[in-house]
């Protein structure tokens, strides 16, 4: 389970590849790619407001069923940010299902492990044995400024990074409207 930096990143990522309509590096729309990246985390709010903020975590906002009504809320969304709904669909779940990969390419160290894609459908959870990303320590407010955080955070940097400088190389190749 990466932090928000991380997944606030690959919505940048994705942004910045799949919209040339705004001027400036980051607009309305980029704010809500970065949003819908990091929706499924919201499972921590009602945790970190009773001081456990894994009690609800990596459930039901965690499944391929929660990317689809994400996808849904964003289709409802997409007129107020200028797209058709269908659009809005589809930018609003890969997003979503952006966050999905990345938790499942980060190392799990506590129990329940892993991200429960197929809910309700099957309680099995999955993770990629390979991790990419290491996980924050995060069980309450205050764990969230410890050293390990800044290592974590400097790890999704490293590897989602290249990725959004890939495709700023490839926006001014192609001559994209907002340079
Ligand atoms: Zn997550």
């Amino acid at each position: 389970m990466a932090t928000p930096v991380g997944h606030a990143l690959a919505g940048l990522v994705l942004y910045r590849s799949l919209e040339r309509g705004e001027a400036g590096f980051i607009g309305r729309k980029g704010l809500f790619f970065v949003a819908m990246a990091n929706l499924p985390d919201l499972d921590y709010v009602p945790g970190l407001l009773t001081g456990h903020a894994h009690a609800f975590h990596r459930g039901f906002t965690h499944t391929l069923l929660f990317a689809c009504l994400a996808s849904g809320l964003s289709a409802l969304l997409g007129p107020l940010l200028g797209w058709n709904r269908a659009r809005a669909a589809w930018l609003g779940g890969i997003c979503c299902l952006s966050h999905l990969l990345i938790d499942l390419l980060t190392a799990d160290w506590k129990a329940p492990y892993g991200v429960p894609l197929f809910w309700p459908f099957s309680k099995e959870s999955f993770l990629v044995p390979v991790a990419l990303f290491l996980p924050p320590s995060k069980a309450s407010l205050p764990d969230l400024f410890q050293a390990w955080n800044v290592l974590v955070v400097f790890m999704e940097c490293a590897v989602l990074s290249p990725f959004l400088v890939l495709v700023e190389w490839k926006r001014r190749k192609k001559g994209g409207t907002s340079e």
